[in-house]
């Protein structure tokens, strides 16, 4: 059984508690530990890179909320600006101008956005944004691949049938097969499947929705010729590409994951990073597209909460910094000192494994084959990477809890902590 040698008393009572009043005793389901087993420790308060809990254990926090603490936790730059926005009013319902600030350095971040608008969760951006493709096109066919999350969207929550061509599966009970039914489930990186869905249906295609770098399935790097062929395709049969960027905007540069590779969408979706750690989402894009969201346009979306003041406050001071003071470089410099050290420690103690990384975003896969889609990902050793998580909890450091989600560093980060990641990580191999 994988469970920590560090016993967590107030955890343990706390999650119990929770159990009986919340489904599963947490608000999603990742943060049970489903995947590694054992009772997930909970958090008292974070501060810079660690995580405190309410046994008092200190963990360097590679989770970072999912990828949304780019800064780490507490900034308190951050804070400032929560804390003045609070005492102005959290919510009126009416217009205000930080979000046009927020609005304004996502554009001028993100040049293929040249209007955007505020939710309240990647989510409810990703719902928005399928809405707009499908209104704007007056087609019903989105194309989305496996591995890929785009929130808890009944349209998107498709597994793949037995061929790719056919109709989605809805993959959650209380998903009708007619909300799946114009969902196409393609595999990542695979050129000669998009094609052949173009070929076959292309002029159904409403648009094309990816991760352009995938965290959701452990990290998946996009090759060149998919990138090519998604925007080459879309483009020849009128159909919309949609980047989720939710995880990778803002991190892996400035402008995204589509500044890195030099890619245009029509359209993005953001979220994480772009609230501080408060609720947010967005999606943006060409504004001829944009245009037709009410009111300016007949395409429905509303949002009590949304472009709220407190999450626009964390939002706005959170990306004047990465703005004025940008981490990309510093977190690259981590990043490749990890991926060394972990490809190095693995290999001397002989462990079948993959490292994938992009900038601050990373997976350690226990499999000896590269790692390109689902099904690659899928064939790690789970049970090993499950020993791994625990003996790394026990060393002090949180890893996201499961091998088929993408590890963070943060910016507050230096080569002291990757030396205790690397060494925690070298102490566990040897036990695995
Ligand atoms: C987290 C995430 C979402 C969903 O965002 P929520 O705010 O959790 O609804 C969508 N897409 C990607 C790529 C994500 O990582």
């Amino acid at each position: 059984m994988n469970v920590s040698r560090v016993p967590r008393p107030r955890s343990h009572e706390a999650y119990r508690r929770a159990q009986r009043l919340i489904p599963g005793g947490v608000n999603s389901p990742a943060r049970a530990f489903g995947a590694v087993g054992g009772e997930p420790p909970f958090i008292a308060r974070g501060e810079g890179p660690y995580l405190y809990d309410i046994d008092d254990h200190k963990y360097v926090d590679l989770i970072g909320s999912w990828g949304a603490m780019i800064l780490g936790h507490a900034h308190p730059e951050v804070v400032e600006a929560v804390t003045e926005a609070m005492k102005a009013g959290s919510s009126f319902g009416a217009p205000t101008e930080r979000e046009s600030e927020i609005a304004e350095l996502i554009t001028e971040a993100v040049p293929s956005v040249e209007m955007v608008r505020m939710v309240s969760s990647g989510t409810e951006a990703a719902m928005s944004a399928v809405r707009l493709v499908r209104g704007v096109t007056g087609r019903n066919v989105i194309v989305k691949f496996e591995g890929c999350y785009h929130g808890h969207v009944d349209s998107l929550l498709v597994a793949a049938g037995s061929s790719a061509l056919t109709h989605g599966t809805p993959s959650s009970p209380g998903v009708p097969p007619g909300c799946t039914q114009d969902t196409l489930v393609l595999r990542y990186n695979d050129v000669h499947g998009l094609e052949a869905a173009f070929a076959s249906r292309g002029r159904e295609i409403a648009g094309v929705i990816l991760e352009p770098v995938v965290g959701n399935m452990g990290l998946v790097p996009p090759t060149a010729d998919f990138l090519t062929a998604l925007r080459s395709l879309t483009t020849r049969f009128g159909a919309l590409l949609v980047f989720d960027e939710v995880m990778t905007g803002f991190r892996l540069a400035f402008g995204g994951a589509q500044e890195l590779f030099g890619a245009s969408p029509d359209l993005t979706i953001f979220g994480k990073i772009i609230g501080g750690g408060l609720p947010v989402g967005a999606y943006g894009g060409r504004a001829d597209l944009m245009k037709h969201i009410m009111p300016a346009g007949k395409v429905f979306q509303a949002g009590t909460l949304s472009g709220n003041p407190l999450a626009t406050a964390a939002g706005v001071a959170t990306l004047r910094i990465l703005r004025d003071r940008p981490p990309y470089d510093h977190l690259e410099h981590l990043g490749l000192r990890l991926e060394d050290g972990l490809r190095d420690l693995a290999t001397a103690a002989r462990i079948p494994h993959q490292v994938s990384r992009v900038g601050s975003m990373w997976t350690l896969f226990f499999t000896e084959k590269p790692v390109t889609d689902f099904d690659s990902a899928r064939r790690s050793d789970t049970a090993r990477f499950a020993r791994f998580f625990w003996s790394m909890m026990d060393h002090g450091i949180y890893l996201p809890c499961s091998q088929f989600e993408a590890a963070f560093l943060s910016a507050g980060m230096d080569e002291s902590h990757i030396d205790r990641i690397l060494h925690a990580a070298g102490q566990s191999f040897l036990s695995l």
